[in-house]
C-alpha cells in the first residue's frame, strides 16, 4: 500500500551492541536511499544510559525524512533496515545491534495492534526529545524537555 502525498516523518534511532555509531550511520544511509524516503536529515548523534534495557550506553539519534509510503510501509522498511543490521529479539528490552521507532508521521493519529503513532513513550524519553527539537524544534515544547531534564544524555560531536 503506497499513497502520493509526501508526508514529513520522525524516525528515532537507538543501537548500544557492536559498533553503535556505524549502525547508525549506516542505517541513515539504508533509510535514505530506500524506496519512497526522500529528503532525509538527521540530528547529531547522542549518548545515554539504558532506560529498562541492560547492557552498555546506547548511542541515539533522530532523523526527518519526506515519504510517500503509508505508515505501516513506512515500518516495514524501518523493520528490514533493523533485520539487515541483525537485529534480533530474544526478550523484551534486550541489547540491540539497531533499534528504529516511527515517532511521528505528518500530524497522524493512530492506534492499531502494530503500529502507534505518535510513538507512545516519545514524550517520557529525552534520549527522543533532545535530538527532535534540535531538528525540529517547534516540535518540543520546552516543558517537555523539562520534564526528562533528570535522564543523562550527552551530545556527542
Ligand atoms: P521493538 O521490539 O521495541 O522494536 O518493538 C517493535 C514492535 O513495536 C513492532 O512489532 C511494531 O509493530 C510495534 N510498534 C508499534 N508502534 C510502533 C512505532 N511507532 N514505531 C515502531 N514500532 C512500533
Amino acid at each position: 500500500m503506497s499513497q502520493s502525498l509526501a508526508v514529513t516523518a520522525y524516525v528515532g534511532l537507538g543501537a548500544n551492541l557492536g559498533e553503535p555509531v556505524q549502525a547508525l550511520q549506516q542505517a541513515l544511509h539504508a533509510l535514505s536511499s530506500s524506496a519512497g524516503v526522500s529528503a532525509l536529515r538527521s540530528s547529531g548523534f547522542y549518548r545515554s544510559a539504558p532506560l529498562g534495557a541492560g547492557g552498555p550506553d546506547f548511542i541515539n539519534a533522530v532523523a526527518q525524512l519526506t515519504t510517500t509510503l503509508s505508515a505501516p510501509d513506512l515500518l516495514g522498511v524501518l523493520h528490514c533496515v533493523e533485520s539487515a543490521a541483525g537485529r534480533q529479539r530474544p526478550y523484551r528490552n534486550a541489547p540491540r545491534t539497531l533499534d528504529l521507532d516511527l515517532l511521528l508521521y505528518g500530524h497522524a493519529r493512530m492506534d492499531w495492534p502494530v503500529l502507534t503513532v505518535p510513538h507512545p513513550r516519545m514524550w517520557q524519553r529525552a534520549f527522543v526529545l533532545k535530538p527532535l527539537s534540535e531538528i525540529a524544534p517547534d516540535l518540543v515544547p520546552e516543558a517537555a524537555l523539562a520534564a526528562v531534564a533528570g535522564q543523562s544524555v550527552e551530545r556527542l560531536h
